[in-house]
């Protein structure tokens, strides 16, 4: 089959005919629909100490190809998305059943025992499945998992129909929360935002007003929007200063939810956020009940992500897009077909 293949760091990643993976006991195999390029993939190319031979893409779906042993209420043609998680089963998280908190949790398309879907087929184990509602497009489909890290982040602040929400960062994660928290009852939902083409996505999925954190002290601009501070603010970047930022333009007892994940050490001002009594929590992941919601809001028309999608291209021109979007980090969610417009 064929697949994107990485190499190293500094070549752009390979098509190559690789084996095709068959799947083993509570597995089936997918051909692969759609799969969405992520901003980890790029990070992760350009950074991390991946070995040679990686096949990236946990944000993918397709159609069961074959089945393995054991793999009841699942058959050939079924249209699927799978939660791109491989979790121990003995930590403390996965025997509560938080599989996304697992201690030793490795993510498909980050190992070469899991291999992803920038290529023909791959195989995922049945526990990790579900079925696409026959509405749903596969280009919607391959969004739900950067779509169910936008929900859990929601579900798990307090946001009501008085609540001034602010979403810093519109990436595909901040653009997910965007449209969550509208269908939460938000009463004002505020972006802020560093790149046009961004803050103009973010009025297309709902949000009320986007901000130019450049333009004006941040909160100057909120208090203008909306007469006061946010209830409810997102940090979907990941990069320091912002949880000070978050802080900064806070209501009290305001909840502060950071998804954003940053590598580096970061600094904010405590005696802030005691004034205020702040609630700063942090979002990772997923679990199947988010994978659950996501594809009902998707069915039922609740959830429109279509303006997240930029572009459609076919596995031989994912080399070169995939380093164009390393250095301009341009557009939003770009999806790989690696079907040749088959499925
Ligand atoms: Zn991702
Ligand atoms: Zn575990």
């Amino acid at each position: 089959m064929r697949a994107a293949v990485f190499t190293s760091n500094s070549e752009p990643l390979a098509i190559r005919d690789i084996e095709r993976p068959r799947p083993g006991r509570g597995e089936v195999g997918l051909q692969v629909a759609r799969v969405g390029i992520c901003g980890s993939d790029l990070h992760v190319k350009e950074y991390g100490g991946m070995p040679e031979g990686i096949v990236f893409g946990h944000e993918f779906a397709g159609v069961i190809s074959e089945l393995g042993e054991g793999t009841q209420g699942w058959q050939v043609g079924d249209r699927v998305v799978s939660l791109p998680i491989h979790h121990c089963g003995k930590c403390e998280a996965c025997l509560q059943d938080k599989i996304g908190l697992c201690e030793q949790i490795i993510f498909t398309g980050y190992s070469l025992d899991h291999s992803g879907g920038y290529a023909e087929y791959s195989v995922v184990p049945t526990h990790s499945l579900h079925k696409v509602p026959e509405g749903v497009s596969f280009d919607s489909a391959a969004m739900v998992e950067p779509l169910s890290v936008s929900r859990r982040a929601v579900t798990r602040t307090p946001i009501n129909n008085d609540s001034v929400v602010l979403v810093i960062g519109t990436g595909p994660i901040g653009a997910g929360v965007v449209q969550f928290a509208r269908l939460a009852g938000a009463a004002k939902v505020i972006v802020s935002e560093m790149t046009e083409e961004r803050r103009e996505l973010a009025l297309a999925l709902g949000a009320d007003a986007a901000i130019d954190p450049s333009s004006a002290p941040v909160a100057d601009q909120i208090v203008e929007i909306a007469g006061r501070r946010s209830d409810v603010i997102f940090e979907c970047v990941g990069v320091p200063n912002l949880i000070q930022q978050a802080i900064e333009v806070a209501a009290y007892e305001a909840t502060i939810m950071v998804v954003g994940v940053c590598f580096q050490e970061d600094r904010f001002q405590p005696s802030m956020a005691v004034k205020r009594e702040l609630t700063i929590k942090f979002s990772n992941c997923y679990a199947h009940e988010d994978f659950a919601a996501v594809l009902d809001a998707l069915e039922t028309g609740g959830l429109d992500p279509s303006a997240m999608h930029t572009a459609t291209i076919g596995l031989d021109a994912l080399p070169k897009v995939f380093e164009d979007l390393i250095t301009t980090k341009s557009g939003c969610k770009t999806l790989i077909d690696p079907s040749g417009g088959v499925l």
